[in-house]
């Protein structure tokens, strides 16, 4: 199948969807049993049968199918948020006693939770740098059950070997988990890689038009079927139908808008890079990125981010800047129409350091058209330093 067939066609046309192009929203907590015996055989199988929403609702399922599709798995889980998507994974992953590894540039919230919640219930972890192999072999101990990774990662886009990484991870029995919101699956497939989960903040690319909040699980059906009975059945932060809806439709238009962004990032970058006022760009496409072959080798898509290091320290400078420019906005998030811009600034309190260089901002190219954004860099950096 292709893409654009299962994001078209994969799953709908159902005889009970009476001939409707776009798959109706089953708004309901609660399905009925015409008999004992219907309803016996459905409580035994509540992951593929609708007896509670909790469990399964048709909406949601048909937006999991198209996932786990699209990121060539058996299946797929979906659930309220990313971090809920992610948070769950990992507890599905590890017991008390068990010792986790991830990279150093994780997803701040899900670093929270390895640094502040894990430890509560006796699980620990250690972080390596993503692409220092034998960094990772040396920091595995015999308890390490799970390797957590995101490729690319939040603001420098780093890297990591999937293949290597996970061959590493079989042949010592431990999981492995990909964070793959910054590829989106039209972007890379960690499952060709040998990743076991693949987790995705579906706010974000998947959405495409900021106006919700979900997130999906993507892997065997072994692995999921217990995630299912446990984490999810359980804890119950689950997508609501309404939700679903959004992200089918959102789904529909994932190629178009992702090579409308590839395109977009690439005459953003060469602009910059060109200025004078600018310092460099950090993308994984660009030939200086550390992990650029990798990149080329794991990666179709580049999206729509590009780190951004401005030739000055002044942070009164830089807010001038971000202040000025009018097409990109201040927030955070990425993933929709709209372009954003992001600064390192915005994390400091009072002097307090968040760790990012200074002068570095994040860039998002949305669905503008990419003459009105040059304008837009252009005459903010008309304004200030130098
Ligand atoms: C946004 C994001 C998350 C969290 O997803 P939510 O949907 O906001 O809960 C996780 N990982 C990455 C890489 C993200 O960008």
């Amino acid at each position: 199948m292709t893409e654009e067939e299962i994001i078209l066609h994969h799953g709908e046309n159902e005889p009970e969807f009476i001939n409707a192009f776009s798959p109706p929203v089953y708004q309901t907590s609660n399905f009925r049993f015409q008999t004992v015996d219907a309803m016996r055989h459905a409580l035994q199988s509540e992951k593929e049968i609708s007896v509670y929403s909790r469990g399964n609702n048709p909406t949601v399922r048909l937006f999991e199918k198209k996932m786990a599709s699209l990121e060539k798995t058996e299946d797929a889980l979906a659930f309220s948020s990313g971090i809920a998507a992610i948070t769950c994974s990992i507890l599905n992953s590890v017991k008390a006693g068990d010792h986790i590894i991830a990279i150093e540039e994780v997803y701040g919230w899900t670093k929270v939770f390895f640094d502040q919640y894990l430890p509560g219930f006796g699980i620990t972890t250690s972080y390596f740098n993503g692409n220092d192999l034998s960094e990772l072999n040396s920091i595995i101990q015999a308890n390490t059950k799970l390797i957590y990774l995101e490729s690319p990662s939040s603001w420098f886009f780093s890297i990591q070997d999937l293949k290597s990484i996970s061959e590493i991870a079989r042949s010592r029995n431990i999981r492995t988990i990909c964070d793959n919101s910054f590829a989106s699956p039209l972007g890379q497939n960690p499952s060709q890689f040998g990743i076991d989960l693949i987790v995705h903040s579906a706010s974000k690319y998947l959405g495409g038009h900021s106006d919700l909040v979900g997130g999906v699980v993507c892997g065997p059906s072994e692995i999921l079927s217990g995630l299912f009975k446990e984490e999810y059945m359980n804890l119950g932060a689950i997508m609501s139908p309404n939700t679903a809806w959004l992200l089918i439709r959102g789904l529909r238009t994932l190629s178009i808008r992702l090579n409308h962004l590839e395109k977009t990032r690439e005459t953003i970058s060469a602009f910059l890079l060109q200025h004078p006022k600018i310092e460099g760009i950090i993308h994984p496409f660009e030939p200086d990125h550390p992990n650029h072959e990798l990149a080329k080798r794991q990666m179709r898509l580049g999206g729509g981010l590009v780190s951004v290091f401005l030739k000055t320290n002044d942070p009164a400078q830089i807010e001038k800047f971000c202040n000025s420019l009018k097409q990109f906005t201040l927030a955070v998030s990425w993933g929709g129409h709209e372009s954003l811009v992001f600064p390192a600034v915005s994390l400091m309190v009072k002097q307090e350091h968040s760790g990012l260089p200074i002068n570095m901002i994040r860039l998002y190219v949305g669905l503008d058209d990419p003459r009105d954004l040059i304008n837009d860099l252009d005459n903010a950096l008309s304004l200030g330093f130098l």
